[in-house]
């Protein structure tokens, strides 16, 4: 990980990363005041503070992305799957219309 340049902290919740992993987005910006002020110098953004904000914008994690378009393709088969089925049934069902006894005529009994 590349050092990080003063203050070293996250721009949101104040703190330092807690693990030697834990990424720090560089905003490549810097706050600039002409006082002493303990946020003074570069702009990050920690991980957790990043994946909360894109969570409250309607981001999903790489993760749930993959899952969701692992379930996306599942569903799409299953929809080919059951158009297959029903135009299957939808044919059986015209010859069985076509090819069923029809009904006779009714014939009048002489006798009554
Ligand atoms: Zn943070």
């Amino acid at each position: 990980m590349t050092p990080l340049l003063a203050p070293g902290i996250c721009l949101i919740c104040e703190q330092r990363p807690k693990l030697e992993y834990e990424l720090m987005l560089d905003t490549m910006r810097n706050i600039h005041v002409d006082f002493p002020f303990r946020l003074a110098g570069r702009k990050y953004i920690c991980e957790p503070c990043a994946v909360e904000l894109g969570t409250v914008v309607g981001l999903v994690s790489g993760v749930e992305l993959q899952e969701t378009l692992e379930q996306a393709l599942k569903l799409a088969d299953r929809v080919s799957f059951l158009e297959e089925e029903n135009a299957d049934l939808r044919q059986m069902h015209v010859l069985t219309e076509r090819f069923a006894p029809k009904p006779r005529p009714k014939v009048k009994n002489a006798q009554s």
